[in-house]
């Protein structure tokens, strides 16, 4: 059975091996919206990887500026 973390292993794994930030952008989904899922709302603002000071998302992987506003695949709590 695939998990969430098995689907955002898989991500990171294709993240990694490219250089191009625009790629990398399509490969997380990243989108300039909030996501409302069933659980509610999910934004950058309250990802785990968010650094609110910056407006930065500190992922390794990707490590660029992003709006609170924002969401990409990778969003966890
Ligand atoms: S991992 Fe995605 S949702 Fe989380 S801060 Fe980075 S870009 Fe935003």
């Amino acid at each position: 059975m695939t998990t969430e973390t098995d689907v955002a292993d898989a991500i990171i794994d294709r993240i990694r091996i490219t250089a191009d930030v625009k790629e990398k952008v399509v490969i997380a989904g990243l989108i300039r919206t909030p996501f409302k899922s069933p659980g509610g709302e999910q934004s950058c603002s309250t990802c785990i990887y968010f650094h609110p000071r910056h407006e930065h998302c500190g992922l390794p992987e990707l490590d660029f500026p992003v709006d609170p506003d924002w969401w990409c695949r990778l969003w966890r709590l």
